[in-house]
């Protein structure tokens, strides 16, 4: 059975003005593992199709399963990963990575090595005692990633999470991400509105239409990576 199934789902926002449909019937799956890109133009629903995945915006219509459980509109297992790292400038990076450990109430001392082999993944070792104003914007994006690893989520949302780096800085993320996929062999799931983006990324990418949003096609990216 595949990890992630969507059926039909559809979201209508009811608005005062009008109703806006901004997803409808997105059939997929992915599987354990996988690395998908979602990639669409702005405003094609890719945010609020992560929100449904997120459990943070219920679907209007269809079904979303979850390791053979229907999750449909119930918070579940995942990490999340916005444009920027909301990230508190009272705490450091180590105090930060900990922040969901602490709000589940899981014990400083029994995840400080989680946390920190998480660091070392995303190459911030020599960063946990810094402050979030001494690091660049590259670097707090990578607290951010390994905060939403924090808990050991099932799946990794990204929400076009290099958007806002300069576009040195974001290949280097990207090769970064790869890196952390392979080590860590998560599910993730990546949203971004840049096809070279999403092709350098990803073995199947999920290619959606504009308003309101569809699956346009799934194309499965063959190419030698060096
Ligand atoms: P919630 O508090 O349920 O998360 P939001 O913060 O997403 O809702 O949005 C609050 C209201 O702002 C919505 O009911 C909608 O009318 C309006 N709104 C938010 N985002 C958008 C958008 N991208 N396009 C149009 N209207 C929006
Ligand atoms: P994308 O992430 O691809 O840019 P979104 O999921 O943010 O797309 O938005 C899809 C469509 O739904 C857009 O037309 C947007 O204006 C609308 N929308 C998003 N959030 C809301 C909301 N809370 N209320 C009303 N309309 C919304």
């Amino acid at each position: 059975q595949p990890f992630i199934r969507a059926l039909g789902v559809g979201k209508v926002y009811g608005t005062k003005d009008e109703d806006v449909i901004a997803l409808e019937d997105i059939n997929l799956h992915i599987d354990q593992g996988e690395l998908v890109v979602i990639v669409g133009p702005s405003g094609c629903g890719k945010s609020t199709f992560m929100r449904i995945l997120a459990g943070l915006t219920p679907a209007t219509s269809g079904e979303l399963w979850l390791k053979g459980e229907q999750v449909t509109g119930s918070r579940h297992d995942v990490g999340v990963v916005f444009q920027s790292a909301v990230l508190f400038p009272w705490r450091t990076v180590l105090e930060n990575v900990m922040l969901p450990i602490d709000v589940q109430k899981r014990g400083r001392k029994q995840n400080l090595k989680r946390v920190k082999d998480l660091l070392a993944l995303v190459g911030l070792s020599d960063f946990e005692n810094r402050y979030p104003a001494e690091l660049s914007g590259g670097m707090q994006q990578r607290v951010g990633i390994a905060r939403a690893l924090a808990h050991d989520p099932a799946i990794l949302l990204m929400d076009e999470p290099f958007g806002a780096l300069d576009a040195m800085t974001r290949d280097h993320m990207n090769v970064e991400l790869q890196r952390l996929w392979a080590t860590s062999h998560k599910t993730i799931l990546f949203i971004t509105h840049s096809i070279p983006e999403a092709v350098f990324l990803a073995d199947r990418v999920i290619v959606m239409t504009p308003r309101p949003g569809r699956i346009a096609e799934i194309m499965d990216i063959d190419l030698p990576r060096e």
